[in-house]
């Protein structure tokens, strides 16, 4: 029985008093990336497992080790998506979105699905908030999907991220690269884990990015990319610097990220927060020219990059972030007997039209315990109607923070009584957005 009232290992609930973090979080993102022209995509939770297998790449951890992949009941296999750019770009395929006019600027917030082992900042359901930038080789695409996750990051209130960047090459460099690494592991085969015994012949690269100590500390004196770097790769590398640089992003380049997911090439960067011990990267991207053609599309040289949200939360909660207050109930209608309880009932549903947001009894409380539970509620005003009320139609109307009370009628000029205390939310959003605007102008 326990196992039926008890979530899944590494799954999370959010409860009505925090969700208002969520779309705080969500709305943000989504309307920066706006601005800087990404529209949202949806795709589904699932997809072919040979979609991961072909971009993610077989010798990854991700694909090795935990992928949430099944047989369904038409014997397909079939995997819940473990991170978001296969899906966006098999969706780009499929749709001929690369038909369009050239790049094509995408944003999402995803549920992600990975067997790993839960401990804070990491879970076996959690979600992305990622964009993809599709159709651009130029450098200034790369500075631009960063300074998108920099601007986010900011106006979150995520501080205390330092952006760590890396140049990973291109086919050409890095077969050189590729060759190096070989060499060093090579000589240090009976040291490493089975698993990377296994990647030295496949993809030697993949040694850096393990995760057993043993392995890391070998990978510590290895080769770097950098120093293989070609002509074309250096000067990309150049110019992403100088975008940066321009830009007054302050960088740090780490020649220790390769990134956890093959098909990554060129530039690669995290943002990494102090406030989060091991789990600290909040934010992981970079580009990947050759996915679009490796799933059969032409080449479309494409990056994007994923935020994690539930470690973004844990950073906004742990330097205090205030997040907007959530919008509560404007006015309660407490209620005497079952004709006043239909009277507020019928004002309820017109105020609600008007955009106030009103609520009744609809649980058959005594007046008392209605006006506990309008005061529970943080309601802004209450109305008490009994047959009184009902054979006047008059009532008053109580502030429940001051405690003052104003004579009403019961007809449409409530809702002009609730909009001149300036009830409505929307106008004073309106007011304060160009109060704001005026200043910087
Ligand atoms: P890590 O090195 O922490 O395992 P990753 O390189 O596997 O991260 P990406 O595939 O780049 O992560 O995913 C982008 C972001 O999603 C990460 O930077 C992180 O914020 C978040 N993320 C990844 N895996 C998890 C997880 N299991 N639980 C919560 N967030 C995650
Ligand atoms: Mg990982």
């Amino acid at each position: 029985m326990a196992l039926i009232t008890k979530a899944i290992r590494g799954t999370q609930d959010v409860l009505p008093g925090e969700s208002h973090k969520w779309q705080y979080i969500e709305q943000t993102a989504l309307s920066i990336a706006r601005d800087f022209g990404f529209r949202e995509m949806r795709t589904p939770v699932f997809e072919h497992t040979e979609l991961f297998h072909r971009s993610v790449g077989e010798n990854t951890d991700v694909v090795q080790k935990e992928m949430y992949t099944f047989d369904d009941k038409g014997g397909r296999s079939i995997t819940l998506r473990p991170e978001g750019t296969a899906g966006a770009a098999r969706a780009l395929l499929e749709h001929g979105l690369n038909n369009e006019a050239l790049p094509i600027k995408v944003a999402y917030i995803t549920s992600c699905y990975r067997y790993e082992k839960p401990q804070a900042g990491r879970l076996r359901e959690f979600h992305q908030f990622g964009v993809e930038c599709f159709g651009t080789a130029a450098p200034q695409a790369d500075a631009e999907v960063i300074s998108l996750a920099s601007h986010i990051l900011k106006e979150l209130g995520v501080t205390g991220v330092s952006l760590h960047i890396n140049f990973i090459g291109c086919p050409a460099c890095r077969a050189e690269y590729h060759k190096a690494l070989k060499g060093y592991f090579e000589s240090k085969k009976s040291e490493l884990c089975h698993t990377c015994r296994d990647r030295l012949e496949r993809n030697p690269m993949r040694i850096l990015d393990c995760k057993s100590p043993v392995c890391s500390g070998i990978a510590t004196d290895a080769p770097v990319m950098l120093d293989f770097l070609c002509n074309d790769c250096l000067k990309h590398f150049g110019s992403v610097k100088d975008c940066l640089d321009a830009a007054e992003i302050e960088y740090e380049i780490d020649s220790g990220i390769v990134r956890g997911l093959d098909y990554y090439t060129r530039t690669v960067f995290e943002f990494v927060s102090d406030a989060l011990g091991s789990q600290a990267v909040v934010c992981g991207g970079g580009r990947y020219d050759g996915l679009i053609e490796e799933l059969g599309g032409s080449h479309l040289p494409s990056l994007g990059f994923a935020m994690g949200l539930e470690r973004i939360l844990m950073v906004m909660e742990a330097k205090g972030v205030s997040f907007p207050e959530p919008p509560g109930c404007d006015v309660y209608f407490a209620s005497m007997g079952y004709e006043a309880t239909k009277r507020c009932f019928k004002m309820a549903v017109s105020l609600r039209e008007g955009g106030v947001a009103a609520e009744f009894d609809t649980i058959g409380r005594g007046l008392k315990a209605q006006m506990k539970y309008a005061d529970k509620i943080g309601a802004r005003y209450t109305i008490v109607i009994g047959d009184n009320e009902l054979y006047t139609g008059n009532a008053r109307l109580k502030d429940m923070k001051t405690g003052e009370e104003t004579d009403i009628k019961l007809d449409d000029s409530l809702y002009n009584v609730l909009f001149n205390k300036s009830i409505d939310r929307q106008l004073a959003d309106v007011a304060k957005v160009l109060s704001t605007t005026t200043e910087v102008l």
